[in-house]
């Protein structure tokens, strides 16, 4: 962003200083989140995402979550509240694959009873270790008040995207959220794109098609804007 001073500079986003100090501008690249070794871009990509998380983020407001979102600042920014971030990654699992069947033995494809919410310590040097509240508040991380904000918020962010995407024809099968604080509150931040969920296509019978909508360096093309006609049509 031109003019902007840098504020931070992550893998697939990166934050500026707003006019005003209370906000954020937030810019997606055209980065790929996959980790094949070298780092490998898309044009478009970043307004894509861009235009998925502003339009998810509107809609999780309609229904009072609270989020950093405040507006569209150009087709690939979004001016956001600044907040000071929480270092967890919460992952909602909606159906078993992946991670969770393998540790747990649940066969591949099930539907979990009630979702599952698991905690990611947000720290690269240390490969980001799954932590559980009680590691949360030792490492000081966060209190029980913000713990018990985060569940409620991400419990109910699930239940509202998740019930959207099906209406849209797509399981939701997992994704991550970020959270931060605004004085006392708890926000949802970060984004909700393709980089952080995985859904799969809807089938009343018979297996879905998982890598339908997969992300690899050679679907990434048609895979973005596929995704963004069915979730913003
Ligand atoms: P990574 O997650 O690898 O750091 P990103 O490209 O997603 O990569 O970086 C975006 C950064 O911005 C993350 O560190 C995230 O925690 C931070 N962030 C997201 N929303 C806000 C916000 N509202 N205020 C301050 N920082 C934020």
């Amino acid at each position: 962003m031109k003019g902007q001073e840098k504020y931070a500079e992550g893998r697939t986003k990166n934050l500026y200083t707003a006019n005003q100090g209370d906000q954020l501008l937030m810019e997606f690249t055209d980065t790929l989140p996959i980790q094949t070794g070298k780092k490998s871009t898309l044009k478009g990509k970043g307004a894509i995402n861009s235009e998925i998380s502003s339009f998810l983020f509107g809609y999780l407001q309609s229904y009072n979550v609270p989020t950093h979102y405040i507006k569209k600042a150009d087709d690939r920014t979004l001016v956001v509240k600044k907040l000071s971030m929480i270092p967890i990654e919460v992952l909602i699992w909606n159906t078993a694959t992946g991670s969770l069947s393998k540790r747990l033995g649940i066969s591949d494809g099930t539907t979990l009873e009630t979702p599952v919410l698991e905690f990611y310590l947000k720290d690269e040097k240390l490969k980001n270790p799954m932590i559980n509240d009680y590691h949360a508040y030792a490492l000081g991380i966060c209190d029980r008040s913000d713990m018990n904000a985060i569940i409620r918020i991400g419990t109910k962010v699930n239940a509202v995207l998740r019930s959207y995407f099906q209406r849209n024809g797509v399981v939701l099968v997992s994704f991550t959220l970020e959270f931060g604080k605004s004085g006392n509150q708890v926000m949802l931040a970060d984004e909700i794109s393709p980089d952080t969920f995985v859904v799969w296509p809807l089938e009343e019978e018979g297996k879905p098609d998982k890598k339908e909508y997969q992300i690899t360096p050679d679907k990434a093309k048609q895979i973005y804007p596929k995704l963004k006609d069915v979730l913003l049509k």
